[in-house]
């Protein structure tokens, strides 16, 4: 018997800590509970929501239907070589859990992607990234069930389309739900610290080792003290992409601001820092009522407070606007909205 709620407020199931009530809502543990679930749900003639650990949403009104809570925990070493270790996890394990076992197992490949909010399931969905390195890097395959047809669908990691915080799952959201995935992690790595500021706070250690363990306290040090934890200040990471322009729209924005930050990219195009673009334009540190731009990093939008999804999407919007009056540039919205 599956305990659905209902009316369930939906303020813990997200980090931006917006209240919003979901219609009705599940949390599953495994395969079994999610097809019992989705029965019903069609039985019901519901729409599904699938939610892992509401780190990258934003929820703008009430959740008709039904919300799945993906919950399901467990992980295992599935394939081991001389050079190579290949981990599986059920969708609902915690990413950064996973990290710290992958590190206890002496493994190298997830030591920068340390402290990432959310489930191993969503990882895939946005490609998640940090400090130089994409999940696409480590990925194996995934398993995900294609609502269409209701087959249980293996991805490689082609399958996935992956791109900068994109994928395959989040250009038709609600189609696959990902059930499991598989990463390939290295036994004798090589660590990866020209990212800045990981770069100088590795240079300061005086190591000369590759020390995966060494990297990931760096980067949760790093990320601590620049990123406000959801816990205490309502926040969805990143809120909007960096964007990619052309060789002729850097040259142009270089001449009225040569110290912009661009990072050349392999298709030729070059990706301009967001954070900085925003933090030019004045909005760091800015407030209004319950919402607001972190004051450490104009990347992150903030719930001071009693925030509604349509109270930051309406912050974006004017941020977007202003930005893309200033310097030409259109910015895209990471999160996923909901609602
Ligand atoms: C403080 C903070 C820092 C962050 N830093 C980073 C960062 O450095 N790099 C980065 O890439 N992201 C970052 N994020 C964003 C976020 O943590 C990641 O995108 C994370 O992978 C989202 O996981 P989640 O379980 O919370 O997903 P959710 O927010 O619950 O869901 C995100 C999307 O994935 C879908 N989804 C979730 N689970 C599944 C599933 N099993 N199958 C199919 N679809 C699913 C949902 O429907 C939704 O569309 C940060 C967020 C915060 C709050």
């Amino acid at each position: 018997m599956l305990a659905m709620r209902e009316q369930a407020d939906l303020r813990s199931y997200n980090t931006l800590g917006i209240t919003e009530q979901a219609e009705r809502l599940i949390e599953i543990g495994s395969d079994r509970e999610l097809l019992a679930a989705l029965a019903t749900a069609q039985a019901g003639g519901w729409p599904v929501t699938i939610l892992g650990g509401g780190s990258n949403v934003v929820v703008s009104g009430p959740l008709g239907g039904l919300v799945i809570a993906m919950r399901s925990r467990g992980r295992r070493v599935v394939q081991r070589t001389a050079d190579r270790v290949v981990i599986e996890g059920e969708a609902g394990e915690n990413w950064h859990d996973l990290v710290n076992w992958s590190l206890d197992l002496g493994l190298f490949g997830l030591e920068n992607l340390s402290l990432i909010p959310g489930t191993l399931g969503a990882a895939p969905v946005q490609n998640i990234g940090a400090y130089g390195v994409e999940l696409q890097e480590v990925f194996h395959s995934l398993d995900a069930l294609d609502r269409d047809t209701g087959q249980i669908l293996r991805f490689e990691c082609a399958d996935c389309r992956f791109a900068y915080r994109d994928s395959i799952f989040k250009q038709r959201p609600g189609r696959y739900v990902i059930l499991r995935v598989r990463l390939v992690l290295q036994r004798h790595g090589r660590v990866r610290v020209d990212y800045a500021p990981l770069d100088s706070a590795w240079a300061d250690t005086g190591l000369r080792r590759a020390d995966a363990r060494v990297v990931a306290a760096l980067v949760c040090r790093i990320r601590r003290s620049k990123l406000p934890d959801p816990a205490v200040l309502g926040n969805a990471g990143s809120f909007f992409k960096n964007p990619l322009v052309s060789p002729a729209q850097l040259e142009a924005l270089q001449a009225s601001y040569p110290g912009i930050p661009h990072y050349a990219q392999p298709d030729g195009r070059y990706k301009v820092a967001a954070g900085w673009l925003i933090d030019q334009a004045g909005w760091k540190g800015w407030r209004e009522g319950p919402v607001g731009v972190h004051a450490m990093q104009a990347l992150v939008l903030v719930n001071h407070g009693g925030a509604r999804g349509e109270d930051i999407l309406s912050l974006a919007r004017r941020i977007g606007e202003d930005v893309a009056q200033r310097f030409g540039v259109t910015l895209e919205m990471e999160p996923q909205r909901l609602g």
